[in-house]
């Protein structure tokens, strides 16, 4: 063909595309036929993978094209609707530029655009109007009913571990607005047993450890790990509560708000907020005086004779007081300096102490080593991944929830119903997965990675004993003090650091 026009066709999968049936596959041979219909050669195919339609994030794909278009490499776009194209109606506006400046020609499989008369223009800003106009109400729509249920106290997502889904008497799970949480005794027992241990203030890390021993599978199945653990115990479902916050443009947005469930509750009220307390500010559980608080390792360290923790004794200056001598005078008091040290409270562990500058710079240089070794693993997480798996989560999510009122209305059968219902299942297991391993740590992000020794110097011991304690859940971050000799110091001579273990696995 002479002349042939160069076009390039650009695909976008969107958070809707996959339920509106209009795969990538679908949406490039479409445009694929329509260029043929037109007499243009496709030279290239752009693909950009954006679920969302409003979030700002860069699409390569897209900027790639533009480039393509400046250059004059290709004249004409092919699209499958004016949708996928812009986001927004600025977007479109660059277009419209374009198509004046450079003659771009654009074709959509929706109905043919020309961007070079004013109808054409007029009908492509409409339709971008439009299309905004329907993204935003549907997103509305969905954080709508996403309130509507959390306020009726119904449970969205994937069983909780403690809980399983109500059957009927065939056994069979209910589903839509049947579907209702139940007890399940031995995964409620569980719960019970990790809230009094965390109150005890044992370490995610070694629950953990003992959980997988005991062959106790998480919801999914799995092996236990303490960040999930974590998430578990945190989570206001065994407490009788449906939690509710917005999700806004790829936010978290507004207050956290708790509704009345429509299930029972594994553990009081009370005793949730005391476990989300321990477990979201470590620092808590450990606060027994302010005083005790001033030292880094109060409450971290254990006793290597009976393993309790031990509490931070301050420095004291001893006054020796001067004897009488036989003419009346006093011979000059002496005074002694004893310095801060860590001691085990227990009375049947009388020696196991140790000077608490000693101790504190051992056990530093060992975790700044740890941070930098294993702080990404431990304390890092991917933010944006985070983001982006919460994103999608949410829409599918709120996808099941249409589903399911869709087949109450009827407008689904049962078969639909459980495939549609399956596939969504799955994908919302996967993105779950995808959370739980990108999930950093509370706002201790800075002590992950290289620079961790720089976050350590410059932190509060507020700030470094949060630290510690997400290392000690964490990492299996154990510090035990030994009883080596009688006296209080006795290791201060030949090995300052005698007796003093740093072990994480
Ligand atoms: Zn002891």
């Amino acid at each position: 063909m002479a002349n042939a026009i160069e076009a390039a066709v650009y695909v976008r999968i969107s958070r809707d595309s996959e339920a509106d049936g209009l795969g990538v596959k679908r949406q490039e041979s479409d445009c694929h036929a329509l260029a043929k219909k037109l007499g243009w050669t496709v030279i290239d195919v752009y693909t950009d993978n954006d679920v969302s339609a409003s979030k700002k994030k860069p699409r390569p794909a897209y900027e790639q094209m533009m480039r393509a278009v400046e250059s004059r490499r290709i004249q004409a776009v092919v699209v499958w609707d004016v949708d996928r194209l812009t986001r927004k109606p600025r977007e479109l506006e660059d277009w419209i530029d374009h198509a004046d400046a450079l003659g771009l020609q654009l074709a959509s499989v929706g109905g043919e655009i020309d961007l070079a008369n004013e109808q054409g223009r007029a009908m492509a800003r409409m339709k971008g109007v439009f299309a905004r106009l329907e993204a935003e109400t549907t997103a509305r729509r969905q954080r709508a009913k996403h309130k509507e249920m959390a306020e009726a106290g119904r449970y969205v997502g994937r069983r909780p571990f403690g809980y399983r889904f109500a059957t009927d008497e065939k056994g069979v799970v209910l589903t839509g607005t049947q579907q209702r949480l139940v007890i399940d005794p031995a995964e409620a027992a569980v719960i019970k047993e990790c809230v009094r241990r965390v109150l005890d203030g044992e370490s995610l890390w070694s629950m953990t450890k003992d959980l997988n021993a005991r062959e106790i599978r998480t919801a999914a199945g799995g092996e236990w790990q303490p960040q999930p653990l974590r998430r578990t115990l945190l989570r206001w479902t065994q407490a009788g509560y449906r939690k509710h916050q917005e999700f806004k443009d790829g936010h978290w947005t507004g207050p956290v708000q708790l509704f009345a469930a429509g299930w029972d509750a594994i553990i009081d009220r009370e005793t949730h907020e005391r476990v989300v307390a321990r477990l979201t500010d470590p620092s808590r559980t450990t606060n027994k005086g302010d005083t005790e608080l001033k030292y880094l390792l109060t409450w971290l360290v254990r006793c290597g004779e009976c393993d309790r923790p031990m509490a931070g004794a301050k420095s004291y200056t001893y006054t020796v007081k001067g004897y009488k001598r036989v003419d009346g005078t006093r011979s000059p008091s002496k005074q002694r300096v004893y310095p801060a040290k860590y001691a085990c409270p227990h009375s049947g562990c009388h020696g196991v102490n140790r000077r608490m500058d000693v101790v504190d710079g051992y056990i530093e240089r060992h975790v700044v080593a740890l941070l930098e070794v294993e702080g990404v693993r431990v304390l890092g997480g991917d933010q944006e991944v985070a983001a982006e798996a919460r994103e999608r989560i949410e829409a599918v999510e709120a996808k099941m929830a249409l589903i399911s009122d869709t087949w109450i209305d009827g407008g689904l059968t049962q078969e639909q119903f459980h495939r549609q219902n399956a596939r969504l299942m799955a994908r919302l297991e996967g993105e779950q997965a995808r959370l739980r391993a990108a999930q950093p740590a509370d706002g201790l992000d800075d002590f992950a990675g290289v620079e961790a020794g720089v976050a350590w110097l410059t932190a509060g011991v507020e700030r470094k004993r949060m630290v510690l304690r997400a290392l000690i859940d964490l990492a299996g971050l154990r510090i035990t003090i030994d009883k080596i000799g009688p006296g209080a110091f006795s290791a201060t001579d030949s090995d300052p650091y005698k007796g003093i273990r740093v072990e994480w696995s």
